[in-house]
């Protein structure tokens, strides 16, 4: 049967007007659910949150957000077994791929209820320390951040719709600021039940959790100087976004992130018979397949010493070669169809962008042998390897295939060159290398890192450790400069202080410190610092 959507705006569930967009099953084509947003009156969703959400929420302490948090993580958990069945139907996930999705989901909002322990009954936070300002000790400085007094609109792509839209709700919803949240049209479904659960479970105040299931329509017209927009999704969109008017007029605040061509790369030490070269191995391959390669943290370009550059396309080949394709459903199944028919339409034209580069080792963008599927329908793709001599060819490093591609390249094997070939992403979340050599690591590190958001270091040591690079931790900062859209998320509480305005006030100390306490904060040794210096502190 299919299934209309409703928004959750203004504290009750309406259903659009107009002509539906239809949501298809990516494994077997058929309608699943329809959805739309017109008639819906976003000026009136956006001011309810603001008058009705926002100060129910900034007059609770960080201990009573985050035990609303963690209520919300619980709740989502305890439907895990029917959301991993919408995410297989309605996403082309696998229940590897939807576990990921869903456990990131509820791990990264219980993640920050636990941390809202380390603010405990305040409700804004302070920054640094007391400055004396004069000569005389009473007059002081002191750095404050408080919740702004609007919406948090928070716009989510298309492939992860339960952690995209749980790991921005969980920083805004602690800092003290109510939810809009949109889930990218196409796999609205597994986002519009996760709502369902969390708004029917009561949890959250009224006004603190909106839901838009379908075209943001003029939504971004409405937003003002105490709004905050948070965009995931393609460079594209986002300078739209950039653009709107009422975010220039208004200098909303926004936050971006967007494509990525992350890279690893084999550092000249890690022989065919390491451990490091086998934990590249199984780590690129898992993330070219996991999710069909649809992830932002995917790795697209491979650096490899050039005297082992055949050993690894073989091995790779290989590798890739025991990851079975097809029904989603099945447990042997380890990678499904890409989301929707446009998705499979881009992935193919960016391939063939590619192909110019290199020749494709595996996979020629068709279907491939797909287990448990006797029909043609489905958006499948079977994963694509490209060997290209030239790893400093541009359209490499210009455009991401979002989908199970990625292009295997040679490199001296000197620091110097993979940190130049690496950089030509300009600008990137997060990218790998795998090295047991500590000065090749040092000077990667420190030539990559001002052109990413995270690097992933990883050798023999820690091979068992390693959850690979494309596992986005909340205690880690997500996000990265460039072409990954300047943006930073979480990264522990450091990401509260997007929804927050820094104010610096200058008063005497005993003014300033009873407008302190009596507005619920402290100015008495900062615990927070104490357990993280560079942290956002609590003084
Ligand atoms: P997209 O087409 O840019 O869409 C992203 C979101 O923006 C969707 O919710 C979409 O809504 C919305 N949107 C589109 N046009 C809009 C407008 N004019 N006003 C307001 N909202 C608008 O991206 P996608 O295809 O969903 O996702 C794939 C891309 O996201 C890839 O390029 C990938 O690299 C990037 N991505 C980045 C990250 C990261 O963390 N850096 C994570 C995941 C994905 P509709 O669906 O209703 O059009």
């Amino acid at each position: 049967m299919i299934k209309k959507l409703k928004s959750f705006v203004s504290g009750e569930w309406v259903e659009g007007t107009g002509t539906p967009v239809t949501l298809y099953n990516p494994t077997t084509e058929e309608a699943i659910a329809e959805t739309g947003t017109q008639g819906i009156d976003f000026s009136a969703c956006l001011d309810f949150a603001r008058k009705k959400g926002n100060p129910a929420l900034r007059n609770l302490t960080f201990a009573q957000r985050g035990d609303l948090i963690g209520r919300m993580s619980k709740v989502i958990h305890e439907h895990r077994e029917e959301l991993i069945e919408l995410s297989v139907t309605s996403g082309g996930n696998t229940r590897g791929d939807a576990k990921f999705d869903l456990d990131g989901a509820t791990g990264t909002l219980a993640y920050y209820a636990s941390q809202s322990g380390k603010l405990g009954d305040r409700k804004f936070l302070a920054d640094g320390d007391v400055i004396p300002l004069g000569r005389n000790p009473r007059f002081v400085g002191q750095h404050i951040q408080v919740p702004f007094m609007g919406a948090a609109v928070q716009i989510n792509a298309f492939n992860f719709p339960a952690w995209g839209f749980a790991e921005k709700a969980a920083v805004a919803l602690l800092a003290g600021m109510p939810v809009v949240t949109k889930p990218a049209t196409s796999t609205a479904v597994l986002a519009h039940r996760i709502m369902e659960i969390v708004i029917a479970a009561e949890i959250f105040p009224v006004g603190a959790l909106s839901f838009i299931a379908g075209s943001a329509g003029d939504l971004l017209d409405h937003l003002t100087c105490q709004d905050v927009l948070s965009f995931t999704g393609s460079s594209t969109t986002a300078q739209i976004l950039r653009r709107h008017p009422a975010v220039i007029q208004n200098s909303v605040r926004i936050n971006v992130e967007a494509d990525s061509l992350n890279a690893a790369v084999l550092g000249p030490d890690a022989g065919s018979d390491s451990k490091t070269y086998d934990l590249f191995l199984l780590e690129v391959s898992r993330e070219m397949t996991q999710k069909a390669g649809q992830k932002c943290t995917a790795v697209r370009r491979l650096f490899v010493p050039e005297a082992i550059i055949d050993r690894m396309s073989d091995d790779l080949v290989n590798q890739i070669k025991t990851v079975r394709v097809g029904d989603p459903g099945m447990r042997e199944v380890r990678m499904g169809p890409l989301a929707t028919a446009s998705q499979l339409e881009d992935v193919h034209a960016g391939l063939d962008r590619l192909m110019g580069c290199g020749k494709a080792v595996l996979g020629d963008g068709g279907r491939g042998e797909l287990v448990g599927i006797d029909h043609d329908k489905g958006y499948f793709m079977s994963p694509v390897l490209i060997l290209a001599s030239d790893p400093e060819s541009s359209v490499v490093h210009d455009h991401e295939v979002f989908g199970p591609v990625q292009t295997l390249m040679p490199y001296s094997g000197k620091a110097v060159d993979a940190i130049r070939h690496v950089n030509l992403g300009l600008g990137g979340l997060v990218s790998s290398v795998y090295t047991d050599d500590r000065d090749f690591a040092r000077e990667v590190v420190m030539g990559v890192a001002p052109f990413h958001g995270r690097i992933h270091l990883v050798g023999e040591k820690v091979a068992e450790h390693s959850m690979g690079s494309g596992a986005v931790l909340p205690q880690m900062l997500h996000g990265g400069p460039g072409r990954a859209g300047g943006g930073e998320e979480l990264g522990g509480l450091r990401g509260l202080s997007f929804y927050m305005q820094r104010t610096a006030v200058a008063a005497s100390k005993p003014l300033l410190e009873r407008i302190i306490r009596d507005a619920g904060g402290s100015v008495e040794a900062s615990d927070a610092q104490e357990q993280s210096h560079s942290e956002v502190s609590t003084t």
